[in-house]
């Protein structure tokens, strides 16, 4: 009888569970370099399963990346610190996944994941904000094949420690705003790009002002066709609401469980109307995370669309509500704020910080990843499909708009 070969394992929760305990046992997280083990989970494909294999994945569904963390959670493994890599993990790694190209994709996606390279986000300019598409920083055709890109952009978090950046400059003035930007990784270490702190309502400097004079960007860190970036932006925006409003929490794990333990170990500052107000925002909050979380499994059958504003939208307003009771339950406690030297902090620490750190860090959530204004506008037209806003713009050379 010819030999017939074996039929390819079925990639399900209980293969993967096997996968995870036979990745452990050849890499024990005690007697394993922090590193080390990052990387060889990576090259397992355990790293994000739902990426194709070679690059962090094994073209598993999504769904069942809760399956690999949960053995490893268990096993006491070391985590790439998620935090600190959000616009890494969130919003770089999908575009480039989606739109570069095989050497970008290997040179770029494992120190990524692996948090060895920080990324940044060189989107917003001083007169482009929620009107992203007008930004004028240019990039033009250098001798060498390459691109000489000037300008300034701002608010960018991260800068400071970042070794890349996802940006977008304009290539062609001369056609309508939308269509004459393209999609660059700028490397943050070289001649020309100057990155200057910021300090915001926490006190904290997290992100930054950073100026580009020349800087010379080779062709191949070129992330899609010229002319093509606003649609390459699109996914980095998509999946930057995604990353912002719908991140996996255990119940209570948001904003939500600091004021509800203060509500039970405190019952001196208790009121009647505060217990009413509580009670609503939990029940708001546990919503917005199961909304999240079925979100998450939407994305399982594709890239995010607009519904990811709506999550964002919800994240924000909830934040600032809760943190505002919060902040009214302490009374004169929840005004008490521990320091306010200008700080780099490597992260956004919402639930380890003090409430007044919380109350004012959370004004910034209605304003980042695109204000809440503007989902609003993207709910009504491309989820509810209400008319749109006039745009008299749309067909008027970027070089000819009134600035
Ligand atoms: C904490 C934080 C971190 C950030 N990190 C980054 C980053 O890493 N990289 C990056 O590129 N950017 C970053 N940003 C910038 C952010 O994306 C912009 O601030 C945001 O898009 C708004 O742009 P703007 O500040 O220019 O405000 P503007 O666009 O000038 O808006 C001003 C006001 O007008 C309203 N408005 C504007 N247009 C409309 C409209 N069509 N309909 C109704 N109302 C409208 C807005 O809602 C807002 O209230 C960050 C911002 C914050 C607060």
């Amino acid at each position: 009888m010819p030999d017939t070969p074996a039929a390819p394992a079925v990639l399900d929760a209980a293969r993967l569970r096997a996968l995870t305990r036979e990745f452990l046992a050849a890499h024990p997280p005690a007697g394993t370099d922090r590193l080390d083990f990052l990387r060889a989970r990576f090259d397992a494909g355990l790293a994000w399963v739902h990426y194709p294999e070679g690059l962090g994945g094994l073209g598993a569904p999504r769904s069942l990346q809760a399956v690999v963390d949960a053995e490893l959670e268990a096993a006491g493994a070391p985590d790439n610190d998620p935090r600190r890599i959000g616009i890494g993990l969130g919003m770089a790694a999908p575009t480039i996944l989606q739109y570069g190209t095989p050497e970008q994709r290997r040179r770029f996606l494992r120190p990524l994941w692996t948090g060895e390279e920080v990324w940044c986000q060189l989107f917003s300019e001083p007169g482009a904000g929620s009107d992203l598409a007008a930004l004028g920083t240019r990039a033009v055709p250098g001798d060498g094949g390459d691109w000489v890109v000037d300008g300034q952009k701002v608010w960018t978090s991260s800068a400071h420690l970042a070794r890349w950046a996802i940006l977008i400059a304009r290539t062609d003035p001369a056609v309508p705003k939308h269509r004459g930007i393209t999609y660059f990784v700028c490397d943050m270490t070289d001649p020309g790009v100057e990155v200057r702190p910021l300090r915001q309502i926490t006190g904290e400097a997290e992100f930054n002002e950073v100026f580009l004079t020349g800087v010379r960007i080779p062709d191949s860190r070129r992330l899609g066709a010229v002319g093509e970036g606003w649609r390459v932006a699109q996914t980095t925006l998509n999946n930057e609401r995604v990353a912002i409003g719908g991140m996996r929490l255990p119940r209570e794990g948001g904003m939500i469980g600091p004021v509800a333990r203060t509500w039970r170990e405190r019952p001196e500052l208790r009121t009647h109307d505060l217990h009413q107000r509580l009670l609503k925002l939990w029940v708001d909050a546990e919503v917005s995370r199961l909304t999240a979380e079925r979100l998450r499994q939407q994305l399982v059958a594709g890239q995010p669309g607009p519904e990811g504003a709506g999550m964002k939208l919800a994240f924000a307003r909830l934040n600032q509500e809760i943190s505002g009771l919060e902040v009214e339950l302490l009374g004169e406690e929840g005004l008490l704020y521990d320091d306010w030297t200008m700080r780099r902090p490597e992260l956004v620490d919402f639930t380890g910080r003090e409430a007044g750190y919380r109350y004012l860090r959370s004004k910034g959530n209605s304003i980042e990843g695109g204000t809440s204004e503007v989902l609003l506008n993207i709910v009504a037209e491309r989820v509810l499909g209400l008319p749109a806003e006039p745009r008299t713009d749309k067909d008027v050379a970027w070089k000819d708009l009134a600035r």
